[in-house]
């Protein structure tokens, strides 16, 4: 066994134990350190085991994307990090695809006589690598707002797709009997359009699942890859990002309570145009100034915080935690409702937390939490809306329609902080803000969280 393959079987474990170890947000920290170094040592013992190119061109594009990678993860808003997550995610892909097409030109350029299953491997990856770079871009467009996040519906979709599938099935096809380059970029062509197409039509609220099957997806198209190029690091890489990506779809489609399908179907219970269809809110809404919500909450006995994006937007997590502990010093039992999809990427409210030292077991999941509503005298609502609509439970022509929401409407009664009356990512208005146990408290949570604390202080 030569000093490459076991670097690699150090480098394999070491993922292996880092991805079991981000399952906790205890060992998550440590977990991710440990996948950084595997990730270093892999590279290292692919360049320097391998005489792949000159060093200067190594050397170069190490320096040049560590500059880029570095830079964006310091420089982009911990708000934003779902869309960067998005356009790693679309890059995996394309690296993988741009790679087996290299090899693709290589054994074209040499006469090779190229065996069916490399030409197979191939173009899976060049085909899976392609639906990554575009969808992920879509999915990015999406959460960044440059894309309705609405589904956005063509008239003949289905018809088109399942043309286009054929297409890259025929394209396939004539590669393995007929190794040329035109059918090659038929068949990245459409790969490239499908991604698209894919993506374009899943509404904003079904995005977790799409984030996570694109995740799964640059993992699947590196292990084609890794097959391609016989590269073993590569294929069990591949395979453990395929695999968890997979995983974690299956945990966001059963957040959302919906088949893997029905998320990719698209449009799911929208007639077109009926999500933020932008119609003006004229109900009356009942609304608290911090001190109010200060008395509810110093003279309550239980209290439930349901963080949402608003928080991540606002950066509260340290004031809320404040509030908190001041709270718990009255003897306050204090909780925080953790629904899978709030925020904007899997896990979100849970880092936001973490970071801000907030006690793991006062985190408690929608499961655990959902049966406690009706015995809380106050729930405090924080920048999260869609994950506490009820009309998820009984209008089936809204988009998050069916997706299991936090029972808030079930407490005593509800402060809800907002800046304003807008809806949510899934665009659709919240029920929860006409009922008559719901106080509003608009304007920044970071500011009204401060306040409530300042007056929860003097009582
Ligand atoms: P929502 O996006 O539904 O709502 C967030 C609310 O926060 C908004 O209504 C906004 O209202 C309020 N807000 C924004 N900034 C502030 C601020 N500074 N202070 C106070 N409030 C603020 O969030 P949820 O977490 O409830 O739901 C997540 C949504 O995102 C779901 O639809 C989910 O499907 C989707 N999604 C989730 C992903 C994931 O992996 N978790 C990935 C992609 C999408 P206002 O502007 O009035 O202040």
């Amino acid at each position: 066994m030569n000093i490459t393959n076991v670097m690699y079987i150090v480098a394999a474990i070491l993922f292996i134990v880092g991805l079991k170890q981000l399952g906790s947000p205890a060992t998550a920290r440590n977990g991710n350190r440990m996948s950084s170094m595997a990730m270093l040592i892999a590279v290292l013992a692919t360049v320097v085991g391998n005489d792949i190119m000159s060093w200067e061109w190594i050397i170069g594009g190490a320096i040049v994307g560590a500059a880029i990678g570095a830079f964006s993860a310091r420089k982009v808003a911990m708000t934003e990090m779902p869309q960067l997550v998005a356009i790693f995610n679309g890059f995996g892909g394309a690296a993988s695809a741009v790679i087996a097409a290299g090899e693709l030109v290589r054994l074209i350029d040499n006469g090779a006589d190229i065996a069916e299953d490399v030409s197979i491997t191939i173009m899976a990856s060049v085909i899976v690598g392609g639906v990554t770079l575009t969808g992920s871009f879509i999915a990015y467009g999406k959460l960044q707002g440059v894309v309705p996040t609405r589904p956005l519906l063509l008239p003949i979709r289905n018809v088109i797709n399942v043309a286009l599938l054929i297409g890259m099935i025929a394209s396939t096809v004539w590669l393995v009997v007929d190794p040329s380059m035109t059918a090659f970029f038929i068949a990245g062509g459409i790969a490239l359009a499908l991604g698209i197409l894919v993506v374009i039509p899943i509404g904003g609220a079904d995005m977790p699942v799409v984030i996570a099957l694109l995740n799964s997806y640059s993992g699947i198209a590196g292990a084609a890859t890794g097959f391609v190029l016989g590269n073993n690091m590569l294929i069990i890489a591949g395979s453990l990002v395929g695999a968890s990506g997979l995983i974690l779809t299956r945990i966001m489609t059963k957040a959302m309570n919906r088949s893997l399908a029905n998320v990719m179907l698209g449009g799911f219970g929208v007639e077109d145009g009926a999500a933020g269809s932008g119609e003006e809110e004229t109900r009356p809404v009942t609304s608290i100034q911090p001190d109010d919500a200060a008395t509810m909450l110093a003279y309550a006995q239980s209290v439930i915080f349901v963080p949402g994006y608003g928080l991540a937007v606002a950066q509260a997590q340290h004031q809320v935690r404040e509030l908190a502990d001041l709270l718990k010093e009255k003897g306050i039992s204090v909780r925080y409702a953790i629904h899978p999809v709030a925020g904007r990427m899997p896990g979100h409210m849970n880092v936001l937390l973490a970071e801000a030292n907030v006690p793991y077991d006062e985190l408690k999941d929608l499961d655990e939490i959902n049966g406690e509503f009706q015995r809380t005298d106050v729930a405090v609502v924080i920048g999260a809306n869609d994950v506490t609509n009820p009309s998820a439970r009984t209008d089936t022509s809204s988009p998050i329609y069916g997706m299991p929401i936090l029972n808030v409407d079930q407490a005593q009664s509800v402060i809800m902080m907002k800046r304003g009356m807008s809806s949510g990512f899934a665009g659709v208005q919240n029920e929860m803000f006409f009922l008559d146990k719901t106080q509003m408290l608009f304007g920044d949570a970071k500011d009204s969280v401060e306040k409530i604390t300042s007056e929860v202080k003097d009582l």
